[in-house]
């Protein structure tokens, strides 16, 4: 199921190396997510990758640090930008649970990262396919690879969970 899954929307066909790869940068991205829940976040983690070594693990930090831009890809390509030292971040892979929304995907057509990797989408509010298409947009004349659907089923899963909860709890 997970692997007619990744089939059906990545890129590659069946299990290549690096879609292994993937697959184990996004366990690490869902580990900041889950992180992020449990200090009551909305359930999103981003990790970067930089030449195949980790750069940083964040997960959504907005009510935290109560601010509105503190979604977890912004924090992570922040704290990229810091330990590289360069806020051209043209080499780095950026894996995130969900669609980025247009804010995120603003600022990583503004890194210049090399490429994209998500788990599902967000039909709400991704701005990568779902709503907009920000990141086919060409007018910095730089192009994002783009990968989803890896791990999309608990990257969803995560998501629903804490919404179902949350609805439930306003309900009852
Ligand atoms: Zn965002």
């Amino acid at each position: 199921m997970a692997s007619l899954t990744l089939f059906q929307r990545a890129p590659y066909s069946g299990r290549s190396l690096e879609s292994e790869l993937d697959e184990q940068w996004m366990r690490q991205a869902l580990v900041a997510a889950r992180e992020a829940q449990a200090i009551g976040e909305v359930p999103i983690g981003v990790c970067i990758v930089s030449d195949n070594q980790l750069v940083t693990v964040c997960g959504n930090r907005t009510r935290t640090d109560c601010d509105p831009t503190a979604h977890a890809e912004i924090v992570a390509l922040r704290e990229a930008a810091r330990k590289l030292g360069n806020y051209r971040l043209t080499g780095v892979d950026v894996y995130s649970t969900i669609e980025p929304c247009a804010m995120c995907a603003g600022a990583l057509i503004q890194a210049r990262v090399r490429r994209l990797i998500y788990g599902a989408p967000d039909e709400r509010a991704g701005a990568v396919i779902s709503r907009f298409r920000i990141c086919d947009t060409d007018f910095l004349n730089h192009r994002i690879e783009i990968s989803a659907g890896v791990l999309e089923a608990e990257c969803r899963a995560l998501m629903q969970e804490f919404f179902q909860t949350r609805r439930g709890r306003i309900v009852d």
